[in-house]
């Protein structure tokens, strides 16, 4: 079930992140490849959006892309995230997009593993993660 949205002016998401979160999330950034912590966890857990907290990924379909960016090959649910053509830097693109707050989150691609096929490559810098309880 999506829960309600969240819409803040660019002035107070600029106050609640940090730079680069704002960067990415807000302005479409995209982080420096292997600079994320997250890329490398590999423990049991949920991936949430860094700016409000919705849940977005599960440990269970996070795997090794090489790119050094986390990636996914589902969303824990379709209606967390909002898929939307980009067409910057003279690519064609799906960007992925939190559905609860709007904020970046990084691109889909038709490359990932099976069963789905996708590969959602998400800046570790616009998630956080929470750790499964033992
Ligand atoms: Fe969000």
């Amino acid at each position: 079930m999506a829960q309600d949205k969240i819409e803040k002016p660019e002035k107070e998401w600029k106050k609640v992140l940090t730079s680069e979160q704002y960067h990415v999330l807000r302005q479409k950034g995209t982080e420096r490849p292997f600079s994320g912590d997250l890329y490398y966890n590999k423990e049991k857990g949920v991936y949430t959006c860094a700016a409000c907290g919705q849940e977005l990924f599960s440990s269970d379909t996070k795997f090794e892309s090489g790119t050094g960016w986390p990636s996914f090959s589902d969303v824990i649910a379709s209606d967390k995230v909002r898929l939307q053509e980009d067409t910057s830097h003279f690519m064609r693109r799906v960007e992925v997009v939190c559905s609860r707050c709007g904020g970046h989150l990084g691109h889909v691609f038709d490359d990932g593993p099976k069963p789905t096929g996708k590969r959602f490559c998400i800046n570790a810098v616009s998630l956080d993660f929470k750790k499964k309880p033992e």
